[in-house]
């Protein structure tokens, strides 16, 4: 078998857990903020917030932003459905923009076009939510501009994305935005079993993170409304969470970020080595912007349905039917049944549909080999039915 997607262990990650297991901190220990420093380090964000996952990071983020009932948040259709949920977490509405139709990310245009008559009818939205699908950046110099002219914050949904640049720069350093966030689930780029860190340059929207992320609390004297009781003393301040990444999943985000450029290089041997592969088949191949290094989470190919005889979906059970485990990035957000329920509807958003009916993503990670790759040309080729 052959998964789209899977994490790289090493045994100098299992020591870095097994290390820790032996520590006096299991959780929010001295592990933490070394993971922290270090994903720092790799991105030259000032601030870092490590949490429990990429969807916890986005609530927070949100809330940290002051969103709220009455609020507006856009985002892409093409996304998890994460990337949206987190303005119903904080009670406030949802509004897609849809995609560019070779990158596959929210496109800068149809949200001008969008915001203009927002602007019109009073619901301009208090956050937008760029998503890097495929690790590949959004235009951020053009939302960010928007977000100057029309006043709203940007929060850049990186879950597949450290590790990539955007016009030689990290992704992460929050140059065109207020909040960046990565995951660091098992099929992403770097791995803590479950886990996600907000970045920012800002030390207010960090303080108010980091409260949120443990209830709410906190023993800094300088946050606190009234005189310390004793040396036991903490405040809470803010309705919080219990979104706390342990020192254990910190650990492994430490080693793993030791391998982070291997792995992004890696993955762009790999998708040189699919283009190469692939180039002769009915296909769409990943377009790559010149101002993006994609972190490469996803390779996706698009089917050229006009040009072959059997469906999208024979083709994808084909593929699985020879244990090639692909995947479908992603099902439209305002398809699923329950934003439909909040009258959204197929047609909404064609550009991300259109995506929908023909992409399939190809096995995609680090340790997949020459022959791995071969084999999966072979297969999609024979279910192409070439
Ligand atoms: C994986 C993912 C998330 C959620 O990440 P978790 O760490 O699993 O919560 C959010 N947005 C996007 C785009 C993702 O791919």
């Amino acid at each position: 078998m052959i998964p789209y997607g899977r994490q790289d262990i090493t045994q100098a990650d299992i020591d870095a857990v097994i290390a820790v297991l032996k520590s006096v901190n299991l959780t929010q220990g001295p592990t933490i903020e070394e993971f922290e420093r270090s994903v720092m380090a790799h991105t030259g964000a000032l601030h870092a917030v490590a949490v429990n996952s990429a969807t916890s990071a986005l609530h927070i983020a949100c809330l940290a932003l002051d969103l709220g009932p009455g609020d507006w948040l856009w985002t892409t259709p093409n996304t998890f459905v994460a990337s949206a949920n987190c303005a119903l977490y904080c009670g406030a509405k949802v509004e897609f923009v849809d995609t560019d139709p070779h990158t596959y990310n929210l496109c800068p245009a149809k949200l001008e076009a969008k915001l203009i008559a927002a602007e019109k009818a009073g619901k301009l939205p208090k956050i937008v939510v760029p998503v890097h699908l495929t690790g590949q950046a959004c235009d951020m110099a053009a939302i960010h501009a928007l977000g100057g002219k029309y006043g709203f914050k940007i929060i850049e949904d990186a879950s597949h994305a450290i590790g990539g640049q955007y016009k030689g720069e990290p992704i992460g350093n929050g140059r065109y935005s207020d909040i960046t966030v990565f995951s660091f689930h098992p099929v992403k780029i770097i791995t803590t079993a479950e886990g996600g860190m907000a970045l920012t340059n800002s030390a207010e929207l960090a303080t108010r993170l980091g409260l949120l992320r443990s209830h709410g609390i906190t023993r800094d004297p300088t946050l606190m409304t009234e005189p310390i009781h004793g040396p036991w003393y903490y405040q809470q301040v803010a309705l919080g969470f219990n979104y706390r990444m342990t020192d254990m999943q910190a650990a492994l985000g430490v080693s793993q970020m030791t391998r982070l450029n291997d792995y992004v290089k890696r993955r762009h041997d790999i998708a040189k080595r699919y283009n190469e592969l692939l180039a002769a088949l009915p296909l769409t191949l990943p377009w790559q912007h010149p101002d993006s290094y994609s972190a490469y989470h996803l390779y996706v190919v698009r089917l050229r349905l006009d040009k072959i005889r059997v469906t999208h979906r024979q083709v994808f059970e084909a593929l699985r039917a020879k244990d090639i485990m692909v995947n479908l990035h992603y099902i439209p957000v305002h398809t699923q049944p329950f934003y439909q329920k909040m009258g959204f509807k197929q047609g909404d958003y064609p550009d991300a549909e259109q995506y929908y009916r023909e992409a399939i993503s190809i096995p995609m990670h680090v340790n997949l080999t020459d022959k791995d790759l071969q084999i999966v040309a072979n297969c999609l080729r024979e279910a192409i039915g070439l």
